[in-house]
């Protein structure tokens, strides 16, 4: 059966007896129809007493190899086994969702519900990000166009447009045509949603009062001095902050099995930070007694953005990491074709295994404990899963083999208990750069401790922009590398775990309302496009509202 044919064959439970298995009371949420609510915040209490759960994977391969499901399935084992489990985790772009298969709902019998929903527009939190953000734009282009006080120049605009579809004809655009009523020409560009730093604010605001300080420290250009001009300085922070009000607000539904999952924010991982909010990870520690988050795509990218960008703002560390592989995506970073993946092949497996090794080596760098979890697929042989095992167990890291996608929260029992057992064992975090290291110190670790490459080199441009960056006092913000998610350099197709490589810095973008300075490297783009079939030639919607072709 396919995920949505699993998803409709389920009863769901009204959201409000959800919400009271964790407490909450029927003033404590908003309901968005019977199966979805908002969840009012703050809520009275200490929200640092759960264990934090975070669960990261390798690289993937474009297929996506059950990270979310794993997730799932993990936080009902847990709440089958008495552990009282809340979810954390990341909205759906629906760029992806209409582009390439990957809705983030999980699978099988492990999926998030209503998966229709959630994936598609859920409660509104990204339309209404995507008009804040494109409000913010047309603010500035009428300042531009009623005279110009703060003497912008059109030509040093940062500040974009966007839209949460993969639309790669919109990168480089020419706005302002049509005469002098129409605005004033300048050359502009649209980037995805969960690019947008507006979706990285949210997702580290600590309230309404922070998100608005944050909102108005955003840069949006420059001056004809070449000073940096802000969201502050145009006086519309309050507005901006005003189309946020109910997008702030975490988002509640539930799993399969009916254990409650905080859905909220989603930037992804290659492109900005790639972690749920700080609000939702926050609520769901005080809700359970066990937090289970994700990060997004790999341990390179999301794993080392929670643990360094996100983790100084939620102000608590994790007890364990969880790393999900496959064999498919071992074999595949064995040197494997997509077409042969499903055939036994143990000697790639093992060549392909050296990208897992580089991730636990670079998560237990934090002095977390760390798990291994084996998604398995069917087509995966007990031989390949035997050699897989015997390599991570040689390591002396505990490991599962999970079966959730099949068997839901029953088929991830044994990770339950080495995910607690780990969670109860001594957790040392260490940071892998002292606090206000400089931009270049920080990404010569990263490249070095996380992915196993030698230096980084800084286009003309990036360096020319350190020099400014040190003058604005920029310098020494936390990084947010961009980097492709399907390889440990800055290549996406060199697989396995690479060494003695550069990752080269084209440009940087300071971002100064969610407080990191991006760091663009190779091409990764932060608008795609769609593939030659997009997942939307196969989807539908019959007369009586049935959908098919959602995975
Ligand atoms: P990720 O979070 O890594 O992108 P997802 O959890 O969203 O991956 O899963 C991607 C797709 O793979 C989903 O359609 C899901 O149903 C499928 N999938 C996940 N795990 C398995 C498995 N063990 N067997 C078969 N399909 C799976």
């Amino acid at each position: 059966m396919s995920d949505i044919e699993i998803s409709q064959g389920t009863p769901l439970e009204p959201i409000e007896k959800i919400a009271a298995k964790v407490g909450l009371t029927p003033d404590q949420i908003e309901p968005y129809g019977h199966t979805k609510a908002k969840i009012n915040l703050p809520l009275a209490g200490d929200h640092q007493t759960g264990k934090l759960v975070l669960v990261t994977s390798i690289n993937p391969t474009p297929a996506g190899e059950g990270k979310s499901t794993v997730v799932v399935g993990l936080g009902d084992a847990m709440n089958r086994a008495g552990h009282k489990t809340v979810l954390a985790l990341r909205e759906p772009s629906m760029g992806p969702v209409m582009g390439l298969k990957g809705g983030a709902t999980g699978g099988g019998y492990a999926q998030v519900v209503p998966m229709e929903d959630i994936n598609l527009h859920f409660t509104g939190d990204f339309h209404a990000l995507t008009e804040a953000h494109d409000t913010l734009a047309a603010l500035i282009d009428n300042h531009i166009q009623q005279g110009n006080e703060l003497r912008l120049d059109p030509r040093r605009i940062v500040w974009k447009r966007v839209l949460d579809i993969n639309d790669r004809e919109l990168r480089q655009t020419v706005i302002g045509l049509g005469g002098r009523t129409s605005g004033v020409p300048r050359q502009d560009g649209f980037d995805i949603t969960v690019a947008s730093e507006l979706m990285a604010v949210l997702c580290l605001s600590e309230d309404l009062s922070d998100l608005k300080r944050r909102v108005n420290r955003i840069l949006i250009g420059y001056n004809e001095d070449k000073e940096p001009v802000t969201v502050g300085d145009l006086k519309v922070g309050g507005a901006i902050t005003l189309l946020l009000k109910d997008a702030i607000k975490p988002n509640l539904v539930q799993t399969l099995e009916h254990n409650p999952a905080i859905i909220h924010g989603g930037p992804f991982a290659n492109i900005a930070h790639g972690c749920n909010s700080v609000l939702a990870t926050q609520t769901a520690l005080q809700l359970g007694d066990y937090a289970v988050t994700e990060a997004g795509f790999g341990a390179d990218l999301g794993g080392e953005k929670f643990m360094d960008i996100k983790t100084p703002v939620l102000g608590k560390t994790p007890d364990a990491v969880v790393i999900v592989a496959t064999v498919r995506a071992l074999k595949y970073n064995g040197g494997v074709k997509r077409a042969d993946l499903e055939t036994e092949n143990v000697a790639a497996l093992q060549t392909g295994s050296a990208n897992l090794k580089r991730h636990i080596a670079s998560m237990q760098q934090y002095g977390v404990p760390v798990v291994v979890a084996i998604n398995r697929f069917t087509s995966d042989t007990d031989a390949e899963i035997a050699a897989l095992t015997a390599n991570i167990e040689a390591l002396n890291v505990p490991v599962a083999t999970t079966t959730v996608w099949a068997d839901g929260g029953a088929g991830a029992m044994d990770l339950a208990d080495k995910v607690v057992a780990a969670t109860q064992q001594p957790s040392h975090f260490t940071r892998l750069t002292p606090e206000h290291a400089d931009l270049v110190t920080q990404m010569t670790a990263i490249t070095q401790k996380i992915y196993g490459g030698a230096k980084v080199e800084l286009s003309t441009k990036a360096t020319r922009q350190l020099k400014t960056f040190a003058k604005h006092g920029w310098d020494k913000l936390p990084v947010c590398m961009a980097k492709t998610q399907y390889s440990l350099t800055d290549d996406a197709h060199q697989l396995g775990a690479p060494t003695d490589f550069t990752i080269h810095v084209r440009e940087f973008a300071p971002r100064l309302g969610a407080g990191f300075v991006v760091a663009l490297t190779g091409n990764v783009l932060t608008m795609p496009g769609l593939p030659k079939h997009p997942a939307a030639l196969d989807m539908d919607i019959d007369a009586d509202g049935k959908i098919t072709g959602l995975f």
